[in-house]
């Protein structure tokens, strides 16, 4: 009888052990939902989830674990929709195109996911990267192999020929090629089809097309259109067979205006987006991903002599400054807004700077936080999972020193990560 018992009180504690609760005692917690700050409030975490949000500091049992966040402003894992895991810019970018190995990027990749993910960013879009190294990377972070932000890549990015995503952009004579769909480079509505269902094959989560020229390519024309209306719906109708959502670069009108009628899912930078653009935006109920950051640092760089080729320092003088406005402009006008970013064209981890510039920009930083988070998710799809520190949520929750409503900057001042119920910042 003694023996049976103590099994039973072995099995119960283990059952206890594998279900621990963890209490977070939340001075302040923003509801993003509501766009409210709320005081002392208790969030219960137990196998990877959110259990529970109450008011007040609950007690904590002898087996809780309990963490004191009573002197922080507590909110939902951030999102940025908009990263590029694999690379950084530097001086010697362009040079690194001929003298790294995929091997290498994806040394530097583990990098960039670990300072994303202590940054406090616990989930990411990442919007293109070459021979399948943003796929891998994800993949190595789901299975817990390294440390990084839960990631939905579109691996290789779709151009079309000597368009913004086109790997041999800029390469001499004898050393480019012709590539096609398999590296997500087509030409017409056929090709379009092959290439998202390429990108399926080599297991992306979701499709990126440039819809216009860009700034970082070797190419003339940063706004150019460079997909017909045709290729995009045969992109846009491809992907939804695959369960793709679709986001287009696109900083001229003409290309953001076919592909918002095509139907893509968001507009990512939206520079010289014109009134007829923000109609068809609110009409088809399409996102803009601002990246402000992306604008302002290449504008930046750009002015470093010798930073970036002739042709890039050009456009990226013009281009950069515009984006801070057209964001201002588009939210004014009620466009629905997703944060993000295009961390990689400046260091990674710093992406939380793109909250002073929406704030500088008009949008008020509990505004800006939803935007980073409950619209990050449901420009993702994943609004049943994240987004809101709510019951039945994963368990990623941040927590910065301060209060953003009175000072944007503390989004800078991330003190505390949690992701999926795991802590992997305690400050
Ligand atoms: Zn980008």
């Amino acid at each position: 009888m003694k023996k049976i018992l103590t099994c039973t009180t072995l099995l119960l504690a283990t059952m206890f052990c594998a279900a621990q609760k963890t209490i977070l005692h939340c001075g302040r917690l923003v509801d993003v939902k509501t766009e409210q700050l709320l005081t002392e409030r208790s969030i219960f975490v137990e196998n990877g989830k959110i259990t529970g949000v109450v008011e007040g500091y609950a007690p904590a049992g002898p087996d809780d674990q309990l963490i004191d966040l009573k002197d922080r402003t507590v909110m939902p894992g951030l999102i940025d929709m908009h990263v590029h895991l694999v690379t950084e810019s530097s001086r010697s970018g362009t040079l690194e195109k001929y003298t790294l190995n995929p091997a290498d990027h994806a040394y530097r990749s583990v990098l960039h996911a670990e300072r994303t993910l202590l940054a406090g960013f616990t989930t990411v879009r990442d919007l293109g990267g070459n021979n399948g190294v943003n796929i891998s990377l994800r993949n190595a972070i789901n299975k817990n192999l390294i440390k990084g932000p839960r990631v939905y890549t579109a691996g290789k990015s779709i151009a079309t020929t000597g368009g913004h995503a086109d790997p041999t952009n800029g390469y001499r004579r004898d050393l480019t090629t012709d590539p096609g769909p398999e590296d997500g480079v087509v030409n017409g509505p056929e090709e379009c089809a092959k290439a998202v269902r390429q990108r399926y094959k080599e297991g992306s989560d979701l499709i990126k097309i440039t819809a216009s020229g860009g700034v970082l390519s070797m190419a003339k024309s940063a706004d150019n259109p460079q997909f017909t209306e045709d290729e995009v719906r045969a992109i846009v109708a491809t992907a939804k067979d695959y369960g793709f959502r679709v986001a287009a670069h696109a900083h001229g009108a003409e290309g953001m205006k076919r592909a918002i009628r095509a139907g893509v899912n968001s507009i990512e930078h939206g520079t010289y987006m014109d009134d007829e653009a923000i109609q068809l935006f609110k009409k088809h109920g399409t996102y803009l991903v601002p990246t402000i950051t992306a604008g302002k640092s290449t504008a930046d760089s750009a002015a470093i002599p010798g930073y970036y080729p002739e042709m890039v320092t050009a456009k990226a003088l013009v281009v950069g400054p515009h984006i801070q406005n057209t964001f201002a402009k588009a939210y004014q006008a009620g466009v629905k807004i997703a944060f993000g970013t295009d961390a990689g064209v400046f260091p990674h981890g710093k992406n939380w700077i793109e909250f002073v510039y929406m704030h500088e920009a008009g949008m008020p930083a509990l505004a800006a936080i939803k935007a980073a988070t409950w619209y990050a998710a449901d420009l993702l799809g994943t609004t049943d999972i994240m987004g809101a520190i709510e019951t039945g949520k994963l368990a990623d929750i941040i927590a910065v020193d301060g209060n953003p409503v009175d000072d944007i900057y503390s989004m800078g001042r991330v003190k505390f990560v949690m992701k999926g119920g795991v802590v992997y910042l305690r400050d």
